[in-house]
C-alpha cells in the first residue's frame, strides 16, 4: 500500500496531512503527485470527491517551496482556474490547509463580490491565486492582475467550464501566461472540445484517470423510487421523516424548482434552504454555512451551485429530478460518501424520466435497485409494516461483490480506493448492495420492488 511518505512529499506537507488525519493517498494522488513533482504536465480525468485537489495542491506547494522567490507584484506563481465561486473558495482553503506550515500567501478571486479587497490582495502579489475566469479577466483588463510570472497553471473541472461558456475567457487568460510553465488539467469527462483544449495546453502530459464508477459502485448505496411527478414532494417529506437523513442534499433541474422544493419543506416544518445561481454570493455562503453547521437539514441545489460543494457528512443525496446529462448523476451522488464515509443516494423517478435513468445505468454500468411508489396512496400507514430489506443494524452482507467491497472500504475509513478503480474497470456489472441501500434510508417502510 502506498503512503504519503512514499510519494516524496516534504515534512511540512506530511505534518499538515497527519493533522488532517489523511492516512493514505487516494488513487489519483498516488498516480499524479510523483509526476507533478518532477515538473511534468498532467491530464487528470477525475471528478470532485476523488481527492484531486490535494493531488495538485500538494506537489504545487512543494515545487514552490523548492525554489523560493518573492511573489510577483500584481501576479502569482501558481494560478488555479475553477468554474464556480464555491469550488474556488474550497480550493483556496485546501491550499491554506495543506500549506499551513509553509507560509505561502493564497488569494481567491471570483465574481459577485466587491472588487476592492481582491485588488488589494493582488497588488502586492500572491504565491497562489485561485480564480473563476470571468472576474480574473476583469482584473487583467483593469491591469490589476498580470500573469506573466505564472510558473504552474491548473485548469480544474474543464468540462464544467465548457458547460458554463468559459472556454473563450480561458483561452484569453492562457494567452497572457508565459510559454514556459507547468500545466495541470482536470476534467471529469472528455467531450471533444475539452480534448482539443487539453491538446492545446499540455505538452507530453502524464495521464491519470479515476473513473467515476469507482465511487458509485463501491461506496454509495443507490436506490430508485418510481413515483408520479406530482407526488414527489410528499414522498420527499416522507423520506425526510427518517432522522438518519441528517444532512441531505436534494437536486433539482431548475432554480425555480429548487426554491419550490425548499419552500414546501419549510412549510411542513423541515429545515431547508436552496442554493442556485440566482442567489447572491452572501445568500449562498449563508445557506452553505447553515448546512455545514447542521442548522439546515436539507439543502436543495441545482447542479451548477452544488458542483464542488465539499461538505463532510452528507448522509443522503436525493435526485428529486434526474439530470439531463448522465454524468451529472455521478457528480451529484459523489457529494455523499466523502472522506471515507458511506452514503446513500435516492432518485425519485417519474415515467417521463425513465430514458434518463436508462442513460445513467448505461454510464455507470449498473442497474440501480428500484421500487415502485406510484400506486401507493397510503404513505402514512406504511410505518408499521415489516421492511422487505435488511434492517440497518444487521451486519453488512459479505457476499455479493458490491457489498463486500463497500464493507471493507468503510472499515478502512479512508478515501483511498485501490480496489475501487479495478472494480470499476473490471467489475462493471457489479450491483450495488441492495439490502444496505434502502435499509439505511427508510427502515420501517414497505417498498414494492418492481422486479
Ligand atoms: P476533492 O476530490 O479534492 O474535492 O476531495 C474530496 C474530499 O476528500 C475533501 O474533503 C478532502 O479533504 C478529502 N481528502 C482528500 N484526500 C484525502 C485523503 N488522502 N484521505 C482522506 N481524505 C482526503
Amino acid at each position: 500500500m502506498t503512503h504519503f511518505t512514499d510519494l516524496g512529499l516534504a515534512k511540512p506537507l506530511l505534518k499538515a496531512l497527519a493533522e488532517e488525519n489523511y492516512a493514505t493517498p487516494t488513487p489519483i494522488q498516488t498516480q499524479a503527485i510523483p509526476s507533478v513533482l518532477t515538473g511534468q504536465d498532467l491530464l487528470g480525468i477525475a471528478q470532485t470527491g476523488t481527492g484531486k485537489t490535494a493531488a495538485f495542491a500538494l506537489p504545487i506547494l512543494q515545487r514552490l517551496a523548492a525554489d523560493p522567490k518573492p511573489a510577483p507584484r500584481r501576479g502569482c506563481r501558481a494560478l488555479v482556474l475553477a468554474p464556480t465561486r464555491e469550488l474556488a473558495s474550497q480550493i483556496a482553503e485546501s491550499f491554506r490547509t495543506y500549506g499551513r506550515h509553509m507560509g505561502f500567501s493564497v488569494a481567491v478571486v471570483f465574481g459577485g463580490v466587491k472588487y476592492g479587497p481582491q485588488v488589494r490582495a493582488l497588488a502586492a502579489g500572491v504565491d497562489i491565486l485561485v480564480a473563476t475566469p470571468g472576474r480574473l479577466i476583469d482584473h487583467i483588463n483593469e491591469k490589476v492582475a498580470n500573469l506573466s510570472a505564472v510558473e504552474i497553471f491548473v485548469l480544474d473541472e474543464a468540462d464544467q467550464m465548457l458547460d458554463l461558456g468559459f472556454l473563450p475567457p480561458i483561452r484569453r487568460i492562457v494567452a497572457t501566461l508565459p510559454k514556459k510553465r507547468q500545466n495541470l488539467f482536470f476534467s471529469a469527462t472528455m467531450p471533444t472540445e475539452i480534448g482539443k483544449l487539453a491538446g492545446e495546453l499540455l505538452i507530453n502530459p502524464a495521464k491519470v484517470a479515476v473513473t467515476p464508477s469507482a465511487t458509485t459502485v463501491t461506496r454509495i448505496a443507490q436506490q430508485v423510487l418510481f413515483v408520479e411527478t406530482d407526488r414527489k414532494r410528499h414522498l420527499l417529506a416522507e423520506l425526510l421523516d427518517d432522522a438518519k437523513m441528517a444532512r441531505t442534499l436534494v437536486f433539482t433541474r431548475t432554480k425555480r424548482g429548487a426554491d419550490r422544493v425548499a419552500r414546501y419543506l419549510e412549510g411542513v416544518k423541515i429545515r431547508a434552504d436552496s442554493i442556485h445561481g440566482d442567489k447572491s454570493q452572501g445568500q449562498r455562503e449563508r445557506a452553505l454555512a447553515a448546512f455545514k453547521a447542521g442548522e439546515t437539514r436539507v439543502l436543495v441545489a441545482t447542479d451548477i451551485a452544488a458542483r464542488g460543494i465539499d461538505v463532510d457528512g452528507v448522509t443522503h443525496v436525493i435526485n428529486y429530478d434526474l439530470p439531463n446529462v448522465p454524468e451529472a448523476y455521478v457528480h451529484r451522488i459523489g457529494r455523499t460518501a466523502r472522506a471515507g464515509a458511506d452514503g446513500v443516494a435516492v432518485a425519485l423517478v417519474s415515467d417521463d424520466e425513465r430514458s434518463l435513468l436508462k442513460d445513467i445505468q448505461k454510464l455507470t454500468r449498473q442497474t440501480i435497485p428500484a421500487f415502485d411508489r406510484r400506486n401507493d396512496r397510503g404513505l402514512g400507514a406504511l410505518a408499521a409494516v415489516e421492511p422487505k430489506t435488511t434492517p440497518d443494524r444487521a451486519p453488512r452482507p459479505q457476499h455479493g461483490r458490491g457489498g463486500a467491497q463497500g464493507g471493507k472500504q468503510s472499515q478502512n475509513r479512508r478515501r483511498s480506493r485501490p480496489g475501487g478503480q479495478n472494480a470499476a474497470a473490471g467489475g462493471g456489472k457489479s450491483q450495488p448492495s441492495g439490502p444496505r441501500s434502502i435499509a439505511a434510508t427508510q427502515p420501517a417502510a414497505r417498498w414494492n420492488p418492481v422486479d
